[in-house]
C-alpha cells in the first residue's frame, strides 16, 4: 500500500469502541498506510479494542491508565521494546464524574476537578515527556479538545476547565518540542455521540443544537474528525503547531441562534 502515512509509525490511545474519534483517524491512517499500536484502559475494553486493531492490521495492543505515571512509564517501555522510535502520538483522552457534568459548575469537588484536568488535561503533557525520546527525527502530536474550553456550555463544567488547560498545554508543548521538530496540535471536534459524550447532561440537545445552528446545518463525523487527523499526522501540515484546528461544521464562528433554526 503506499500514501501518505507510508513508513510512519505510531500510538493510538483513547480508543473505546467504533464510535470513538480515535477510531475515526485510526481508519484514515491506516487508509494511508500507517502502521499503528492501540492503548486502552482495561480489560473491558481490551475486548473491543483488539478486533478492531486487527482489522487495521495490528496485532500491538498496550494497557495504559494515564492517571498513573507508573502505568505511563511501562507502556512506553513496552512501546520502545518493539518500536524504538515512532512519529506520531493521537491522545484521544478525557475522564470526568459524570455527576458533575450537570448542574452547577460551583459543585465541582476538589478531588474531581483534580482527577479530570490529571486525565484530560495533564496526561497530554505526561505523554508527550514520555514520547520525546522516541520522535528524534521529528513527529507529530494531536489531542483532541472541544469548544466548551472556550465559551460556556451548560454542563460541561469541570471539563470545559480542563480542555482550557489542554489546549494551552498545547502551545507550551508545541513551544518545548518544536526545535526537536516535533508538531504538537489539537482537533476542536464539534458534538459526536460516543460512551465519552454520554456522561455529558443533556447531550442529545447539544447535538441538536449544533445541528441547526452551524454553518453546514449539521454535525460533524469521526470521519470528518478523521480526516483532519491525517492533515495534522502527515506532512500535509509540515507547518502548522501550536493550533487549535476546529472541526465543527464552523459552529464556533456563530454568534447566534440561526433564523432557520426551530425552537427546539
Ligand atoms: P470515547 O469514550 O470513545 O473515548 C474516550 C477514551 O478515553 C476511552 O477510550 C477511554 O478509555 C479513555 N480514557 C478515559 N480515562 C482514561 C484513563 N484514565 N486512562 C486511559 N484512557 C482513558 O469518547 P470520544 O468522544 O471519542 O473521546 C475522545 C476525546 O475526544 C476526548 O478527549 C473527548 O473529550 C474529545 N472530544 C469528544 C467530543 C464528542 O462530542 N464526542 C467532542 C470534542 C472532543
Amino acid at each position: 500500500m503506499t500514501g501518505l502515512m507510508q513508513g510512519n509509525r505510531g500510538l493510538i490511545m483513547g480508543l473505546a469502541n467504533d464510535k470513538s474519534l480515535a477510531w475515526g483517524i485510526a481508519k484514515k491512517l491506516h487508509e494511508q498506510g500507517a502502521e499503528m499500536a492501540f492503548s486502552y484502559q482495561g480489560e473491558a475494553l481490551e475486548r473491543r479494542v483488539r478486533p478492531l486493531a486487527e482489522s487495521l492490521g495490528s496485532d500491538f495492543l498496550i494497557e495504559c491508565d494515564v492517571s498513573s505515571m507508573e502505568a505511563l512509564d511501562a507502556s512506553f517501555a513496552t512501546l520502545a521494546e518493539r518500536w524504538p522510535t515512532i512519529d506520531f502520538i493521537v491522545h484521544a483522552i478525557g475522564f470526568s464524574d459524570k455527576n458533575q457534568l450537570r448542574g452547577k459548575f460551583y459543585d465541582t469537588t476538589l478531588d474531581n476537578f483534580l482527577m479530570t484536568m490529571n486525565i484530560s488535561a495533564y496526561s497530554l503533557v505526561a505523554v508527550t515527556k514520555r514520547a520525546m525520546p522516541m520522535m528524534p527525527n521529528g513527529g507529530s502530536i494531536l489531542t483532541l479538545t472541544y469548544y466548551g474550553a472556550e465559551k460556556v456550555v451548560p454542563h460541561y463544567n469541570v471539563m470545559g476547565v480542563a480542555k482550557a488547560a489542554l489546549e494551552s498545554s498545547v502551545k507550551y508543548l508545541a513551544n518545548d518540542c518544536g526545535p526537536d521538530g516535533v508538531r504538537v496540535n489539537a482537533i476542536s471536534a464539534g458534538p459526536i455521540k460516543t460512551l465519552a459524550a454520554s456522561g455529558i447532561g443533556d447531550f442529545r440537545y447539544i447535538l441538536k443544537w449544533n445541528e441547526l445552528n452551524s454553518p453546514l446545518r449539521r454535525n460533524v463525523t469521526i470521519d470528518d474528525v478523521g480526516g483532519a487527523g491525517l492533515y495534522f499526522l502527515s506532512d500535509l501540515s509540515s507547518g502548522v503547531t501550536g493550533e487549535t484546528h476546529h472541526v465543527d461544521a464552523g459552529y464556533h464562528t456563530v454568534g447566534m441562534k440561526q433564523e432557520d433554526a426551530p425552537d427546539i
